[in-house]
């Protein structure tokens, strides 16, 4: 991975959506956490991608085209609320250095739980096959609620899935790295299969497309 991804701004005005107190706020084109390592941080907090009113009160997501290059883990997530020519264009010629991981995500919180995995050594991969290994075990509950969304999270010698549903709220379900380690020799072929050297998204879609796939 070339080491000119650099960490870079720019300063744009936004007109808060709720008084209309206007604020200059930097939006970041790519956040590079080698180089700048507290940005991680900041992203997992949701201070970066976040607006605050200083004059309201307002905390609100703010969602914007952005490359996150974490060099030491080869790893590279472009987080693109919306598909368009223009980013497929920067994905295209980003996805022309060849090796390393590189992801694809629409919204912030599957660009955070990317980072979560990263940091514990996972493979994203793997955990997308074993969220359907969830939802299959969770049918029962899901009979008269809704799965809004399942993500990775953990705390220190802790790894699960937090589960949102529509009527019940949340839910917590352990993940095993026994679990784990199997569903990833199981899928072995399958995972080597249906990976590219490009920013693919590895999402539900495309483990159910290696889980469900004819023999
Ligand atoms: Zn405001």
């Amino acid at each position: 991975m070339s080491e000119n991804y650099r960490t870079e701004y720019i300063m744009d005005e936004l007109a808060c959506p709720k008084c209309g107190h206007k604020h200059i706020l930097k939006k970041y084109g790519t956040v590079n956490v080698t180089e700048k390592k507290k940005m991680k941080e900041k992203i997992l907090k949701n201070e970066l991608f976040a607006f605050r009113c200083e004059e309201c009160g307002l905390h609100a997501p703010l969602t914007y085209d952005c490359l996150y290059v974490d060099h030491k883990k080869k790893l590279m997530i472009y987080l693109a609320p919306v598909m368009t020519g223009e980013v497929q264009e920067r994905l295209d010629s980003l996805g022309a250095v060849k090796g390393g991981t590189k992801r694809l995500v629409d919204n912030i919180n599957d660009l955070k739980e990317k980072i979560m995995i990263a940091d514990n050594h996972l493979d994203d991969r793997v955990i997308e096959l074993l969220k359907i290994m969830v939802i299959n075990q969770i049918k029962e509950e899901m009979k008269d609620d809704n799965l809004v969304d399942i993500l990775f999270d953990y705390s220190p010698g802790n790894l699960w899935f937090i589960l949102f549903f529509e009527k019940k709220g949340m839910g917590r379900i352990p993940l095993s790295l026994e679990n784990y380690r199997q569903i990833e020799r199981q899928y072995r072929m399958g995972i080597l299969d249906f990976s590219r050297d490009d920013f693919m998204k590895v999402d539900l879609e495309w483990a159910g497309r290696i889980m469900f796939r004819p023999n």
